[in-house]
C-alpha cells in the first residue's frame, strides 16, 4: 500500500524536474534593439576626447602626500625608465637647484650591505661616469627616476627610523651618483640627523666639493667607490678622470671623516694587483679608511645594459674565482687595512 500510495507523488515529482529542466535550458531572449528614433538618427557620435597634451598631463612638482606607488623596491636592480620623462626641464632645474625635490630609481629596506647596520637605501638617479661594470645603468638617466620631495623622503624614513636605531642601522643614499643632486641629498641627510639615524653616502666622489665642511658634518660615513688607479685605465673603465675623487679623499681625511673603499674586482680589467696595490697605499696613507670592501664583479645587471640597447663590454666576463678576491684583500691587508 505505501508503494501505491507513493506512485502518484513520484509521477508529480518527476513533472515538476523535467518542467524545471526545460526552464533552465531554453536559451535566454535576445534583448530587443532599441527603437530607433528620428532624433536618435540625427544625433552626431560623440568626438573621442582629445589627449591631454604633454604639457597639460604633467603633474607639478609639488608631491603628492605619500610616495608614488612603485617607489620602494625589493632591490636596486629592478629596471626603472622614464618615471620623470615629461617633467618640463625648468622644473628639473628648479628641483636640483633646491633641493626640496629630487629624482629617485627607488627606496629600498632591510640591505646589509649599504653600510653599517641594516639600512634604509635610497637611490637616485643621474650619474655622469659610465663605468664598464655598471650593473643599474638605468640609473644614469636622472629622468628615470620619480619626482620625489623632500618632505615624502622623510616621513617615508621615518617609518624606519625606531627600527634603524634598535638595529644599529641606518640610511643610506646611493645611486646612481648621489652628489648629481647634492642639495637634495644634503636635506635627506638634515631630515635623517634630526631623526637620530646614522647616515651614509655611496659616491664616486667626482663632485665632493659641491659638499661644505657643513654639509659633510651631517654624513657620518662615506662609501669611496675608487675604481682603478692608472689614469688611463680609470678613464678606459669609467669615461673620467680619478682626481677629483682621489682629492676627495684626502680632503675626508682633514675632516677625519670615516671612509669606507669600495673597489669592484673585474677579471682583465682591475685585476693588476700592481693597481690594486696603488690605491692600498693611497687608502691607507689618509688614516680614516674603517674597511675597504672587494666586491667581485657579478652580472645581475647585463639585463640592463640589453635593455636598454647600450653597447656592454663585459657581456662575456665572468665573476672573479675566489683566490683573485682573496689575493685583492691580501693586498689591501697588506697596507694595513681592513679588507673583504
Ligand atoms: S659611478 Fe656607479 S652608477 Fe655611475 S656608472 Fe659607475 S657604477 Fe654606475
Amino acid at each position: 500500500m505505501a508503494k501505491a500510495r507513493a506512485k502518484p507523488r513520484r509521477q508529480a515529482k518527476a513533472a515538476k524536474k523535467k518542467a524545471a529542466k526545460k526552464k533552465a535550458t531554453k536559451m535566454p531572449k535576445r534583448p530587443r534593439a532599441a527603437k530607433s528614433t528620428k532624433a536618435a538618427k540625427r544625433a552626431k557620435p560623440a568626438r573621442a576626447a582629445k589627449p591631454p597634451s604633454a604639457a597639460q598631463s604633467y603633474k607639478p612638482l609639488e608631491a603628492p602626500k605619500h610616495p608614488q606607488p612603485g617607489l620602494e623596491a625589493a632591490s636596486p636592480f629592478e629596471m626603472r625608465v622614464n618615471l620623470a620623462k615629461d617633467l618640463p626641464e625648468t622644473d628639473v632645474q628648479s628641483a636640483l637647484d633646491s633641493g626640496d625635490m629630487g629624482f629617485l630609481h627607488s627606496f629600498t629596506t632591510g640591505s646589509a650591505v649599504d653600510g653599517p647596520g641594516v639600512r634604509v637605501v635610497a637611490w637616485t638617479t643621474g650619474c655622469q661616469w659610465r663605468c664598464r661594470y655598471c650593473h643599474n645603468p638605468d640609473t644614469w638617466t636622472m629622468r628615470n627616476g620619480y619626482p620625489v620631495s623632500v618632505a615624502n623622503a622623510t616621513a617615508e624614513l621615518r617609518k624606519y627610523s625606531q627600527g634603524l636605531k634598535v638595529m644599529n642601522g641606518g640610511f643610506t643614499v646611493s645611486g646612481g651618483e648621489p652628489l648629481m643632486q647634492h642639495r637634495f641629498v644634503v636635506k635627506l641627510f638634515d631630515a635623517a640627523k634630526k631623526m637620530g639615524v646614522h647616515t651614509t653616502i655611496e659616491t664616486n666622489g667626482f663632485l665632493g666639493e659641491r659638499l661644505s665642511d657643513d654639509d659633510l658634518a651631517k654624513i657620518d660615513l662615506v662609501m669611496l667607490g675608487v675604481k682603478a688607479w692608472g689614469g688611463e685605465l680609470h678613464k678606459e673603465l669609467t669615461g673620467r678622470d680619478n682626481g677629483p675623487t682621489l682629492e676627495f679623499g684626502r680632503r675626508l681625511a682633514k675632516l677625519q671623516k670615516k671612509i669606507w673603499v669600495r673597489f669592484v674586482l673585474v677579471p682583465n680589467l682591475t685585476d693588476d694587483l700592481g693597481d690594486i696595490g696603488r690605491i692600498a697605499e693611497f687608502a691607507a696613507s689618509l688614516g680614516n679608511v674603517e674597511r675597504v670592501e672587494v666586491l667581485p664583479f657579478h652580472q645581475m645587471g647585463r639585463f640592463k645594459w640589453r635593455e636598454l640597447g647600450i653597447r656592454y663590454h663585459l657581456e662575456d666576463t665572468r665573476p672573479p674565482p675566489a683566490e683573485l678576491v682573496e689575493q685583492a684583500c691580501a693586498v689591501f691587508r697588506g697596507a694595513g687595512l681592513e679588507a673583504h
